[in-house]
Order: C-alpha cells, then sequence, then structure tokens
C-alpha cells in the first residue's frame, strides 16, 4: 500500500499534456491555451473616455466650482466607433460617450452628471484633474506584452482576453477521451426493473457527469457483467480508443475481481494497487504502451502515446473520491494545467473525531465563514456506499494518515470540492 503522496506523484509523472489543436472562440472554454497569447496591439487601442460626459481642457476650467461654474460652447459629439475629429479648441468642449475615441488637446472629461447643457454651451461646476476620466492608449497592455501564458485554463474573462486581441481561435491542449468501464453483475441501468439483490447503477453517472464537469465531452460510457471474456474484449477495444480508461468495481480480493488480471494479460503494467486512502484504497493504477500498428497507418507508430488505467473500486464514495484525488489532477494536467487547481483552507472542527492510523482519511463536510473563522461540519453518511454525504458536502476534511485523535476546535485542513473545474 502507498501512501496517497506518492501515488499523486506517480500518476502524475505518467501524465503529459495532450497534443494541441486549434478550436474556436465559441467553443474554447475549459480548454488550456498551448501557446501563450500575447498583445497585438496596444490596449486600449487609443486615448478614449471612460465616462458620458464632456472632453475639455483643464486649463480651461481652472477655478471653476458649484459658486462660479464656467460655460463652454460644444462644439460637436463623438460617439463610440466615431472618428474623433480635429483638434479641441481653447475654450471649447466636445461632447463625448463612454468609449468614444478621444480629440486631441481634451486632457480630461467631466462626467455628464456634473454639467448642464443649455443650446450649444455646457455649464460646468468644477475644475478637474488632468486625465480624469481618460483610459490611456495601452495603459493595461503595450504591444508586444504577454496577455495569458500558455497553461491557461479558459476562464470566461481568458476567452474575453482572446477576443478584445482579435482572436477568432485559440491553439488548446485537446481534451482526453475517456472510456468508463462499470463492472458488476448486480447492475442495472436506472429506470429498469429492480429486484433480488440487483442495484442501479450509480457510478457510470457519477463518474460521466465528474468527467462533463470538467469539460470532457469525449466518454465511452461501458457497462458489463463480471465475465472475464466480455471484459477483456471491451478493455482491448477502450484501451484502442481512448486516452485514458476507467474501470469501477471488481478491483479488490473478491472471487469476481478480474480487473487487474486482465489488465496485466493485455500488456498494462501495474504502477500501484492498493493506496493508503480512506476510502478508496483498492484503487489501482496502470500505464498501457500500445504496441499494435495504429490503426490508420497500418504501422506501428513509436510516437504513440501511453494509455492511463485506473481500477477505481466500486463503493459510490469510494470511486467518486479516488476520481477526485487521483483521476482529477492527472486529467487536468493532461488538459495541459501546469498545477492542479485546489482551493484548500484551514478550519476549526466543530467535533471531535477520531480514526485509525495508517491511512489519510477524506471526511465529508460542510465549511462555512462564521463568527469571523472558517469552521467545518462533517456530514451525516460517512461509510464509501454513502454517496447522501458526499452529496450534502462542499469540501473534504483531510485527516493524515498518522494522527488518530481530533479535537472540537482543532484546526483541520480542508479542500473545497468543485465538480466544475
Ligand atoms: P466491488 O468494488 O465490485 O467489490 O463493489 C463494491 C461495492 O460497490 C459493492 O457493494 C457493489 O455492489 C457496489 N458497486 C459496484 N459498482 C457499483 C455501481 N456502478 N453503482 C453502485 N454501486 C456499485
Ligand atoms: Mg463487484
Amino acid at each position: 500500500m502507498i501512501d496517497y503522496e506518492k501515488a499523486l506523484a506517480l500518476v502524475l509523472r505518467s501524465a503529459e499534456p495532450m497534443p494541441a489543436c486549434r478550436v474556436r472562440l465559441e467553443d474554447a472554454l475549459g480548454y488550456v491555451l498551448a501557446r501563450p497569447l500575447t498583445a497585438s496591439f496596444d490596449l486600449p487601442r487609443f486615448d478614449h473616455s471612460a465616462m458620458d460626459g464632456y472632453g475639455i481642457r483643464v486649463a480651461d476650467l481652472a477655478g471653476a466650482a458649484e459658486h462660479s461654474p464656467r460655460s463652454l460652447p460644444v462644439v460637436r459629439t463623438v460617439y463610440a466607433g466615431n472618428s474623433p475629429g480635429g483638434r479641441l479648441q481653447k475654450g471649447t468642449a466636445v461632447k463625448l460617450m463612454t468609449g468614444a475615441w478621444l480629440p486631441l488637446g481634451v486632457d480630461a472629461i467631466v462626467m455628464q452628471e456634473y454639467c448642464r447643457q443649455k443650446g450649444d454651451e455646457v455649464l460646468i461646476a468644477c475644475s478637474p484633474k488632468p486625465g480624469e476620466n481618460i483610459r490611456k492608449r495601452g495603459e493595461e497592455f503595450k504591444k508586444g506584452a504577454l496577455v495569458l501564458d500558455a497553461g491557461t485554463q479558459l476562464t470566461p474573462p481568458a476567452v474575453g482576453l482572446l477576443a478584445t486581441f482579435g482572436s477568432s481561435s485559440a491553439e488548446v491542449y485537446r481534451k482526453p477521451a475517456v472510456s468508463i468501464l462499470t463492472i458488476g453483475n448486480e447492475l442495472l441501468t436506472p429506470g429498469a426493473r429492480c429486484g433480488g439483490g440487483m442495484i442501479y447503477d450509480s457510478n457510470t453517472y457519477t463518474l460521466a457527469a465528474a468527467l462533463k464537469g470538467m469539460g470532457i465531452a469525449k466518454i465511452s460510457l461501458n457497462r458489463l457483467k463480471d465475465d472475464r471474456r466480455k471484459l477483456r474484449a471491451s478493455l482491448e477495444k477502450e484501451l484502442d480508443n481512448s486516452d485514458m480508461v476507467l474501470t469501477v468495481g471488481g478491483v479488490s480480493v473478491g472471487e469476481l475481481d478480474l480487473v487487474k488480471e486482465i489488465l496485466s494479460d493485455l500488456g498494462v503494467e501495474q504502477i500501484f494497487w492498493k493506496a493508503a486512502i480512506k476510502p478508496g484504497k483498492p484503487v489501482m493504477f496502470g500505464r498501457y504502451v500500445p504496441t499494435k500498428p495504429a490503426k490508420k497507418s497500418g504501422k506501428p507508430d513509436p510516437k504513440q502515446r501511453a494509455k492511463l488505467v485506473f481500477g477505481l473500486p466500486g463503493n459510490p464514495v469510494a470511486a467518486l473520491l479516488a476520481f477526485q484525488q487521483l483521476v482529477r489532477p492527472t486529467l487536468q494536467k493532461m488538459m495541459g494545467l501546469k498545477e492542479p487547481r485546489k482551493i484548500i483552507l484551514p478550519a476549526r472542527l466543530t467535533a471531535p473525531r477520531n480514526k485509525k492510523a495508517g491511512r489519510l482519511e477524506w471526511v465529508r463536510g460542510v465549511v462555512r465563514f462564521k463568527d469571523g473563522k472558517f469552521m467545518v461540519w462533517p456530514t451525516g453518511g460517512q461509510n464509501s456506499h454513502m454517496l447522501g454525504g458526499l452529496a450534502e458536502a462542499n469540501c473534504l476534511i483531510q485527516l493524515p494518515a498518522s494522527q488518530t485523535c481530533f479535537e472540537e476546535g482543532q484546526e483541520v485542513i480542508v479542500e473545497l470540492l468543485n465538480w466544475n473545474e
């Protein structure tokens, strides 16, 4: 049994970013940039107005105040998208809309709220500072500056920056294709009639949902009986078709736990089986380097990438938390992220808690900011078959392998759960 940190290091070492591809801006959300975005022009591109108001020369309004307003003739209006027209002459004002390109000579803008226009004249009752309400050319990015580094995940604002610089597409890392093989004689499709010792299969749906939450769309779903021949055929096919294979169930020590043996027969190198974690102990990880000729060319392809294989335990919470703690960071690396994303914070336990030494435990909890500090409440139903306690949780409480007793009020580390990253 290896400890969690070692297991995580091993899986991350085996994962490589996927090859790059180009996606349309409309489809770019969630992908990770394979190339940096540098500013192809100064941003803003031109000096422009931050407000609806009047462009003036500061010198013309020296001393203007509530009790001594100044009146200036308004020579024209510039709307966003218009060209600015000629230089503003001394003793005049120009009406400017937000985003309007500034005429030369304007050195401040007075907000409309401080002005009163009467016919062709505007009455201004304040003396603005130079530069007020002006957005300067290049104040955010100078041409050539780094805007988004490679390895940045495209969030809505990052997509917006690509658009701002006129990119209609982005070079990103491909997302991996993932196969899920859910294994067990007892499993039924939700909606089917259920009786006897049968149960509805939930793991297929939790894992597919977790993948979708990460923005992974190429998912192959397969439900199989504990049947050596069918399992072998399905694994062989999915290893061929996907970048990662997740088996669920049948990876423990029961008589029908066939996964490890079949994977080994198929040439999957087992890197570890069993980690000192709770839940999720029976998890297995392996690597498969295809040796068969690649399908299309018919020739062996030395560049064929290794496929990663996780054998996840069948208990629903164990499956999902092994996914969360080992598979998710691996997929994030394959998607091109430099660092796994995780928000970790200290919080105080609201109740004492004991555990056995030897395994790192992830207790499902609800963390809230209360009375000036983060407090965490373990949820009900902490067993590895109890999805209810995980569905309720917004965090996982990390209880270190070596420790056994945790007191009420003790500070513990919690990891926020975000199924959409
Ligand atoms: P296994 O890892 O195959 O020994 O399964 C461990 C436990 O998880 C057993 O109680 C199974 O019935 C249950 N289980 C396995 N697969 C699923 C599934 N897809 N959905 C719900 N429960 C499952
Ligand atoms: Mg089973």
